[in-house]
């Protein structure tokens, strides 16, 4: 067994991010608001293009906010899609409302625009669309964006995975409504943990900042009219964020040469096909994924049993939320037809490469070396 362990994603601080926390110490701004907070509002929105930013103190936060601040209720129905993490659907059934879950396509993996439509054909209220540009991939966002305006029906994106990542030029979590982004520990950036809720329009940022600083009134006593939330972002998380933005972009270039590592390296290997990257886009390749050809005996289990006797961390696709056991009595819309599914197809047959900005030319190729030998090559 190799000594050392090779991981999917994990933190990678540069030195900066120090820097910004001892300020917040050195100046005792050790609280869930202060200069850091501010500083990284409004340099996470510079970045991506957007002009209001509310820091939280997770990606969930962020999402739950979203609902609520569009008016998201006991019995409403939300289209989501299906293949993603549980946090993006969580939120929905916080709120007693209704997750209907849409199937994905092959062609970006995300929310298929075709099973939108058919969605709305049978649920033709629904009170928000959550759609999520999966391991960094941009879903069709002109398609689903036009779907969601003929029927007027705002639509959050679920950039946690894709910050850095651009459709036809633009951001990510720019297109919707409310946009949100994570900062857990494995994500392209990191502030150990930590989310942002982004908008074009300074109402729902300031709304979200109110909840999520439990939704105290303009008054000197303590006065409440809403139920609020304890969701804001600290001062000294929000240090380790400022320090991290400045090296998005390095970690976005290091993670599309991984990818393009893997493409070159199984190139002859026809049962092995990456995830896609939207053609329309500029995916921040946050973790490249792999799908085993259909018919081929080597299964998901093989090539990660491998990796993980040589001290390689990897992980199966997102196993879909329509067949999660606790989102069993909910919905879900494919345009395949009865019993078929894209998103169950990708989970059954595919699995997640270690992606971490740190792998050196060693590790890629003692990963590349094992997976080869799991297909006799
Ligand atoms: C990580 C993630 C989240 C949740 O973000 P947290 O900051 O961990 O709460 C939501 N959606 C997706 C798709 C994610 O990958």
């Amino acid at each position: 067994m190799a000594a050392k362990k090779i991981y999917l994603s994990s933190p990678t601080m540069h030195g900066e991010e120090q820097k910004f926390v001892k300020e917040a110490f050195d100046t005792n701004w050790v609280a869930p608001l202060g200069p850091n907070v501010n500083a990284f509002e409004k340099e996470l929105a510079d970045y991506v293009g957007i002009s209001h930013a509310s820091a939280l103190s997770a990606g969930t936060a962020a999402i739950h906010l979203a609902l609520k601040i569009l008016g998201v209720g006991e019995g409403d129905v939300v289209f989501v899609s299906s293949l993603t993490f549980s946090a993006t659907c969580n939120p929905i059934v916080y709120e007693k409302a209704v997750p209907v879950f849409i199937d994905s396509e092959e062609e970006t993996w995300n929310m298929d625009p075709a099973a939108l439509r058919l969605a709305f054909e049978k649920y033709p209220n629904p009170k928000a669309v959550i759609v999520v540009h999966l391991y960094g991939t941009p879903a069709k966002l002109d398609e689903i964006m036009a779907i969601c305006e003929e029927h007027h029906v705002p639509l959050i994106e679920d950039a946690a995975e894709s910050l850095g990542s651009t459709y036809k030029g633009k951001y990510t979590g720019t297109f919707g409504k409310i946009g949100i982004y994570s900062f857990n520990g494995n994500k392209i950036i990191t502030t150990s943990g930590g989310g942002m809720l982004v908008s074009a329009d300074e109402e729902i940022t300031k709304k979200a900042t109110f909840l999520a600083t439990q939704a105290r009134d303009a008054a000197r006593h303590y006065q409440h009219s809403q139920i609020g939330y304890n969701y804001r972002m600290s001062n000294v998380t929000a240090g380790i964020g400022r320090g991290q933005m400045l090296h998005l972009d390095e970690h976005k270039a290091r993670k599309k040469e991984i990818y393009r590592q893997y493409e070159e390296a199984f190139r002859d290997i026809p049962e092995i096909t990456l995830n896609p990257l939207n053609k329309d886009g500029d995916a921040n390749c946050w973790l490249t994924g792999m799908v085993i050809a259909k018919g081929c005996k080597v299964t998901p289990d093989d090539v990660m049993d491998a990796l993980e006797a040589e001290n390689i961390e990897s992980r199966p696709v997102w196993k879909p939320m329509h067949l999660q056991p606790v989102f069993a009595e909910y919905d879900f819309i494919t345009a395949n037809g009865e019993g078929q599914s894209v998103s169950a197809d990708i989970f059954e047959r595919g699995l997640c490469l270690p992606s971490d900005v740190k792998n050196t030319a060693e590790d890629m190729e003692l990963i590349i070396k094992t997976v080869r030998r799991c297909f006799g090559r």
